[in-house]
């Protein structure tokens, strides 16, 4: 199963929606005020009939005036309901919008290692799925539900003033629901944590299975895909119907909660009118009040389901929220690199690097070597803060990478890899995505320092062109040049290059290295080197071989000392004579 993130408690979701009502206090004051009103208006009419009732039994009916109140007051409440529930609606959607950005801002501080582990599934059904659920409980659930509780506290409270006695009747409610409705109200928070977390599952899955449907269909692993698709689909509607089948359950006894009342409320009121406790109008008005409570009650339970799918989604969103450490690293007293013992694996039972010590200092060139799969890359991302180790510590000048603010971060060291991706926007905006002002003049120089100056002068729009899908397609060279352009702009003093050039044909090879040569002048370099020959030029040569530093040195120094590095040298030398007899 994928890793996913975590999901914030019921007592913090509870906290945060505390928080919002604060904060808009005024605004939920009108709308309750509101709803109060529009149900306060609604009771009239049961007490309107009652007297109709009255009326008739007295002999002297006064039909026309009645029926008119009730007319009026009938108009009265829809109205009052309408402007409350398009107060609510506003009200609702602003929450909505500062939820959602505050989202995108605790999804985009998550460390870069946290967003990959998690993939992009569970994410995505945060900002989506989970999002939408939150949406549509807002627009629909909240103001319905605030119609119906109000209503039926307030219809309650007539009751109780027309008529203490036959009042009596309501408490065949708790006595019918308590037990059953606690069994489902704690028996529905796992079951629905479970199924939105296979529903993230199943989202998960399908993207992974449309963004590798080449691979798939290549490896003839659709048949496997579509079998993992539906155990997943599969696991998601097991606890949807099991969310349905307790709510089948609990329905019969909150239906007979809304008629044994009225039983009640007959047998007594017939006993009462009887007795001389009671007129056939008060009755009349309680049987009426009883089943104007069923409305609001059906209501409540319509849109209970609604809630907890909303509340379990509102613990996801604030999961990401919550997710994002503070870091808080101190600041960086110089440029020197230390690794001490630096342990790291990707899952808990694989480490995969066992133990590094290393330093870098200032404005060396340090090529980092060694077998696929020995940890090369993976140290690369623990130096540029991208990764935490599990043990041992990263510094810059004696402040722990990973902890460093991310601001602070990139000015200090950046990853540059060989995939980089060109935003969907103008050459401006992918050119200021990390965060921070810049003129004109200051873009230009730095596309002209990676070498870009003539392609910028064939973009018709220059700086405001706009690139990426649906627009201006940017060869894979360029957009290595762009990450280029965007190191002079953060202007680290270290880079830690990973393979930024084994994608390229040999001519945009040889082009991006002459970029890289004038950019990164003056910094610190990790480069690690696939290809042997950026090896050659660097200060030293670190042989990474099966998570751990097994030699380290000047190319000369390791290349006499006749141990790995020599060894790879001499088969990379081997396999490039054979490459080109065969040709
Ligand atoms: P290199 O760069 O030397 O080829 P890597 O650092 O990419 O090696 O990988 C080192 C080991 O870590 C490999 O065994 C690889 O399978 C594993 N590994 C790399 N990336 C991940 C990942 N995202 N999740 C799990 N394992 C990974």
């Amino acid at each position: 199963m994928p890793v996913r993130l975590p999901l914030a408690t019921a007592a913090e979701a509870r906290a945060w929606l505390a928080a919002t009502f604060r904060a808009r206090r005024r605004a939920f004051v009108v709308v309750i005020g509101l709803f109060c009103l529009a149900s306060v208006a609604g009771l009239a009419g049961p007490q309107i009939l009652g007297r109709l009732v009255d009326s008739v039994v007295a002999g002297s009916p006064r039909i026309d005036v009645l029926a008119v109140s009730f007319v009026v007051i009938l108009l009265l409440q829809a109205v009052l309901k309408q402007i409350a529930r398009a107060r609510a609606g506003m009200l609702g959607e602003r929450v909505l919008a500062e939820t959602r950005e505050r989202f995108v801002e605790r999804a985009l501080s998550l460390p870069l290692g946290t967003v990959e582990a998690v993939g992009t599934g569970d994410l995505l059904s945060r900002a989506t799925t989970d999002s939408d659920r939150i949406q549509y409980a807002v627009r629909n659930a909240l103001p319905e539900i605030s119609v119906a509780s109000i209503t039926a506290v307030i219809t309650v409270a007539a009751m109780i003033v027309t008529s203490p006695l036959l009042s009596l009747g309501l408490l065949a409610v708790p006595v019918v629901l308590f037990l059953p409705t606690r069994r489902y109200l704690r028996g529905v928070p796992p079951v629905m944590e479970r199924m939105l977390d296979h529903w993230a599952d199943v989202q998960t899955r399908l993207h992974e299975t449309a963004d590798g449907a080449r691979t798939a269909e290549a490896l003839s692993l659709v048949g496997r895909r579509i079998a993992l698709g539906d155990r997943t689909l599969g696991a998601a509607i097991r606890e949807e119907r099991r969310l349905r089948s307790m709510a089948v359950r609990w329905v019969p006894w909150l239906q007979l909660s809304q008629v044994l009342p009225i039983a009640v409320m007959l047998l007594t009121g017939g006993w009462a009118y009887a007795a001389g406790l009671a007129g056939l109008g008060t009755v009349a008005t309680m049987v009426m009040y009883q089943q104007a409570l069923a409305a609001p009650v059906e209501e409540l339970l319509w849109w209970m389901e609604d809630l907890q799918v909303s509340g379990t989604a509102l613990r996801r969103v604030l999961g990401v929220r919550g997710h994002g450490q503070p870091r808080h690293g101190g600041t960086p007293q110089g440029r020197e690199i230390v690794l001490r013992d630096v342990r790291y694996g990707y899952s808990a039972d694989r480490e995969v690097l066992h133990g590094i010590d290393l330093r870098v200092p200032p404005g060396e060139r340090l090529a980092i070597v060694g077998p696929s799969g020995a940890g090369k890359s993976t140290l690369g991302r623990l130096l540029a803060g991208v990764a935490t180790p599990d043990s041992g510590s990263v510094t810059i000048g004696g402040a722990e990478v990973s902890a460093l603010p991310e601001d602070l971060l990139r000015r200090e060291v950046l990853l540059l890899t060989q995939e980089q991706h060109v935003f969907a926007g103008t050459l401006r905006e992918n050119l200021t995505l990390p965060a921070g002002e810049w003129t004109g003049e200051q873009l230009v120089a730095a596309l002209d320092a990676a070498g870009l100056a003539d392609w910028l002068a064939t973009l018709p729009e220059g700086l405001d062109t706009r690139l990426g899908s649906g627009a201006r397609a940017v060869p894979a060279a360029v957009a290595q040049q762009l990450a280029l352009a965007r190191v002079v702009l953060a202007d680290p003093h270290t880079v830690v290059l990973d393979e930024a050039t084994s994608l390229l044909d040999d001519s945009s090879a040889r082009q991006l290295e002459r970029s890289l040569r004038r950019v990164l002048d003056g910094r610190t370099v990790i480069a690690i080197a696939h290809r042997l020959h950026t090896a050659a030029a660097a200060d030293r040569v670190a042989v990474v071989e099966d998570g751990r530093i097994t030699e380290l040195g000047p190319h000369a120094g390791l290349l006499a000392a006749g141990g790995s590095y020599a060894r790879l040298v001499e088969a990379q030398a081997v396999a490039a004579t054979r490459a080109s007899t065969a040709e």
